[in-house]
């Protein structure tokens, strides 16, 4: 209903939790309380705020069964995942706990005065709108250099992990960061965009973050652009995973399946389109295809499972459309391509072959375990697919180093991984080219997206 946000178990239909949504005067109270906490989180010392990241890890740590098995009941991703994904919300803490103070020390320039350099300073409060695919991680990936660099966070969760926005603003006052430094904001589909727009628009929100669909994207985006507030934007992708005729191709092919069908293919920087050499493509896709019928589809709370269902019926639905398109305009399923009978919203693990330039599955982004096949004449057809899509996030290449890193070169994307699976890490930035966004997260520039660069010059 429209006073409600009710979640659901994706593994199973039952509902999770009812939550009533906030009210004008409710979002009112938020954006003053988040704009107070940020006034005061401003003056605080950096050691202070890294104090409390650091205690924001511990508490990750300590309850890291309750938040893996709330991500898990939300939105269906395998237990074992969930909790890599609460270990790897602790490390980003500590990454910035010990980097923070480097990432944003004055940087002396010399330009001929007695003194000039460039400062860091926070903004104020960032109003983040985040998905429901990595229901933690989305947030704390910017979220905790934001807060190290002197920022507060209003939070607009995806409405089918609410449980886990909510756990996040406990999460942040537990730890014992100033009241109103983390809030979310509950809000039920048809008021999201108005409700975002007057958000954005209030001068006590400084900028805008936000990790989702290109739909999203550019909605909010435009309204943070007539706004005059800085955003970042981290979209979709439809990632090349290249494999040269000089790979080794059972590492290739085990990547290729961690790649595609981790966190149930509902990632955005997963491999997506396998773009094979033809010289190695029957090879490739044969040891493919057996890994992939090694996958362990089912309840996903259950820790042998390594395939959980998809988030929501609807997206469900998307997916196999995406899928049955694909066969009709000619390229082969090699397996899986339906939904599973009974509860849940599960698909069978899909691999579809001979997909070419301008079918459903090159050209849109396929966010669940599907895996499309393009087969490659030679090195300079392959990068000339690879670059055939307005996305441009990650890009893995695998081949002998020297060469695939010269064909990755060619390609343009956000990041290249050479011989490895394309996975962010709190010590290297990460961001997209073209539709999949701009701006960075992590590391010293993702830190800094969220500071006045600010110029200082002592005469
Ligand atoms: P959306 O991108 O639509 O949702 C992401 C967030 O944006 C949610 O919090 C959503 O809220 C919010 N949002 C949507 N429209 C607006 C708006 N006009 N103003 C403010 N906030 C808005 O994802 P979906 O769940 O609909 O997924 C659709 C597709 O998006 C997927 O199939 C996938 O292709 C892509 N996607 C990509 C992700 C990535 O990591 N790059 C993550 C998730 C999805 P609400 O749901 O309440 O509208």
């Amino acid at each position: 209903t429209e006073n409600e946000v009710v979640t659901r178990n994706p593994a199973t239909g039952e509902v999770l939790g009812r939550y009533p949504t906030h009210d004008a005067a409710a979002v009112e109270e938020a954006l003053a309380r988040t704009h107070a906490a940020a006034e005061v989180w401003r003056g605080t010392a950096l050691a202070q705020r890294l104090t409390l990241l650091g205690d924001i890890g511990k508490l990750l740590l300590e309850r890291r069964y309750t938040y893996a098995a709330l991500i898990t009941a939300e939105m269906g991703k395998p237990l074992s995942e969930s909790l890599a994904e609460i270990d790897k919300c602790a490390w980003n803490c500590s990454v910035v706990a010990e980097k923070a103070p480097g990432w944003l020390a004055d940087h002396e320039v010399e330009a001929g005065r007695s003194r000039s350099w460039l400062s860091y300073e926070p903004l104020g409060v960032v109003f983040a709108v985040m998905p429901w695919n990595y229901p933690f991680w989305q947030v704390i990936r910017f979220g905790a250099g934001a807060v190290a660099a002197g920022n507060a966070v209003l939070l607009k969760h995806g409405p089918d992990v609410t449980g886990c926005a909510l756990a996040i603003e406990e999460l942040f006052a537990d730890a014992g960061a100033p009241a109103g430094l983390l809030r979310s904001l509950v809000v039920a589909a048809p008021d999201v965009p108005e409700v975002s727009e007057l958000v954005i628009r209030d001068p006590r929100i400084a900028a805008v973050t936000l990790t989702g669909s290109e739909r999203a994207g550019t909605a909010v985006a435009s309204v943070a652009g007539s706004a005059v507030k800085p955003s970042v934007l981290e979209l979709g992708g439809s990632d090349p995973f290249v494999v040269l005729a000089d790979a080794d191709i059972e590492a290739a092919a085990k990547a290729a399946v961690t790649s595609r069908f981790g966190n149930v293919g509902e990632s955005c920087i997963a491999g997506k389109r396998f773009i094979v050499h033809e010289a190695v493509a029957d090879t490739f896709v044969a040891a493919f295809v057996e890994r992939v019928g090694m996958l362990e589809v089912g309840n996903p709370a259950l820790p042998s499972t390594t395939l959980g269902p998809m988030a929501r019926a609807d997206l469900r639905e998307g997916l196999l459309r995406q899928i049955r398109e694909t066969v009709a305009q000619g390229a082969t399923l090699v397996t899986g391509g339906e939904a599973l009978e009974g509860p849940g919203n599960f698909v069978a693990p899909t691999v579809l072959d001979h997909v070419t330039p301008g079918m459903t599955a090159f050209v849109e982004e396929t966010f669940g375990p599907a895996a499309a096949i393009v087969r490659a004449r030679d090195d300079e057809h392959a990068v000339e697919l690879a670059n055939d899509t307005a996305f441009g996030l990650g890009c893995a290449v695998w081949g002998a180093t020297g060469h695939a890193l010269a064909v990755g070169r060619q390609i343009r994307s956000g990041a290249l991984f050479v011989n490895a699976v394309v996975a962010s890490d709190p010590r290297l930035p990460i961001g997209g080219t073209g539709r999949s966004g701009y701006g960075r997260e992590l590391s010293a520039e993702g830190i800094r997206a969220f500071t006045n660069v600010r110029t200082v010059v002592v005469a």
